[in-house]
């Protein structure tokens, strides 16, 4: 059996629907399971409507409604009047309206995953249900049926013994009946049967645990980029497309940013040796890039940029060194509050680490850290990391930065910058005579 993954860009209006039809036609007679995410940009969508909900801004059911009424409008685009999903969908949505009818969780992250799985449940029950009306016969799977996690909300942990006695009870015997089987990506559920997520642009991942539980010859994800590209195409121009990479290079260049593939979906596949092929759902008969082991190590010079990034400064108060139990404190709270630390450089009496400036989480950090140590902000950086450089790529990068923190390890730089500051340039001739 193959595993497929169309995400969001795919899944983006009746027009991506019938697209993603056209394209399954030709598998028709294959063992197929199809992971979906939520259409377009659901996802941003739900996520305001959780911040609505949480701070009670009087909005959270007005935003979940103009949600919804998308969804009908594709749904009538591709459906017959009185057809029966449009119950079905009306019936997912109510869930989320049962946590609007509530007062907000005091667990923000566990009402997160309550309400944000909504976009993954609805457009898995309507592609299924349009592929089943266009000729392509398909069970819908609960993926929370398969996908067991610990308690983790937005990040959920998979447990892989259960997830794959679940995948072959549940999963198998649905695939074996024929027909497609389509389940949601980015979603699974604790032990309490509680909706969890997997963290952001998950899918990828959930297709890989599939992949992995059920043995998959192959699996494939469809995305709007030709293949894996050297650099993400909406930064860069003059792009090359990588036809074949090692699952090495791969798992390297998503854990430096390469937002093409969940930095978390590599790994499950290079454990079964399962190839990974990233194919384009504008061209689906161009070869795209192919994932796998046995790839001669010959590279282009291949770009990572991560954006809204912030240096941390970190000295102690009483002027010590930073010796070990101070960092022992300063990782232990960084784990704790989920903050990634990309790079990091210790002097005697400092301390820097470049970090993702999201939420109020590196404020937070600052704050509790405030007792022992002074933590000075940067912020507004971008994290560049160049895999097989050379000192042209490196130079043609730097060009309007400034470079705040290099470092280079094997065929790897990696650079902290901001912008150069543009300044007006006044209309003063200052060589010029006096009037
Ligand atoms: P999905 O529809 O599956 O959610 P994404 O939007 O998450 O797809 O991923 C595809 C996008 O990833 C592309 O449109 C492209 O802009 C971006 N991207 C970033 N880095 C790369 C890269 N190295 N190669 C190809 N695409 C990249
Ligand atoms: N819909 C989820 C997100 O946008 C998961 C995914 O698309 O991969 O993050
Ligand atoms: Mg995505």
């Amino acid at each position: 059996m193959k595993v497929f993954k169309f995400g969001g860009a795919s899944l983006r209006d009746a027009a991506g629907l019938r697209n993603v039809a056209s394209i399954l036609q030709h598998y028709k007679n294959e063992q197929l399971l199809i992971v979906v995410s939520a259409m377009g940009k659901t996802t941003n969508a739900m996520e305001e409507v959780v911040v609505a909900h949480a701070k009670q801004t009087g909005r959270a059911h007005e935003l979940y409604n103009a949600v919804k009424e998308h969804h009908y409008a594709i749904m009538r685009d591709l459906f017959d009047e009185g057809d029966e999903v449009f119950t079905t969908v009306s019936d997912t949505f109510v869930e989320g309206e049962w946590v609007l009818d509530d007062n907000p969780a005091e667990d923000y992250d566990y009402m997160y995953d309550q309400i944000v799985s909504m976009g993954e449940l609805v457009s898995s029950k309507i592609t299924a249900a349009y592929l089943t009306r266009a000729g392509l016969p398909t069970q819908w799977l609960d993926a929370r049926d398969v996908v067991a996690t610990d308690n983790t909300y937005r990040e959920g942990w998979v447990q892989w013994d259960k997830t794959k006695s679940n995948a072959l009870k549940v999963a198998k015997p649905m695939l074996e009946k024929g027909g497609f089987v389509l389940t949601q990506g980015f979603i699974g559920s604790t032990s309490e049967n509680f909706t969890t997520t997997l963290g952001r642009e998950g899918s990828d991942y959930s297709a890989s645990i599939f992949s992995y539980c059920l043995d998959a010859e192959g699996m494939f994800i469809w995305k709007d980029v030709p293949g894996v590209l050297n650099a993400d195409p909406r930064l860069f121009e003059n792009v090359i497309k990588l036809d074949r990479l090692s699952y090495r290079e791969a798992i390297e260049m998503t854990y430096y940013g390469a937002s093409v593939i969940h930095p978390k979906t590599i790994k499950p596949l290079q454990n079964k040796n399962i190839p990974l092929y990233v194919k384009s759902f504008l061209d689906p008969h161009a070869p795209g890039t192919e994932i796998s082991s046995d790839v001669e190590e010959t590279y282009p010079p291949i770009v990572m940029v991560e954006k809204n990034q912030a240096l941390l400064h970190i000295s102690t108060l009483d002027y010590s060194f930073v010796a070990e139990h101070h960092m022992a404190r300063l990782f232990g709270k960084a784990a704790d509050l989920r903050i990634f630390v990309n790079m990091m450089q210790n002097t005697a009496i400092s301390f820097t680490i470049c970090v993702p400036n999201i939420g109020d989480r590196i404020d937070k950090y600052i704050a509790e850290m405030s007792d022992e140590f002074k933590v000075k902000k940067e912020e507004g950086l971008e994290l560049l990391t160049i895999r097989h450089y050379t000192e042209d790529t490196i130079n043609n990068l730097k060009k309007g930065k400034i470079v705040l923190f290099e470092e280079r390890i094997r065929n790897t730089v990696q650079m902290v910058v901001k912008n150069v500051p543009t300044i007006e340039r006044r209309d003063a001739d200052l060589a010029g005579s006096k009037s």
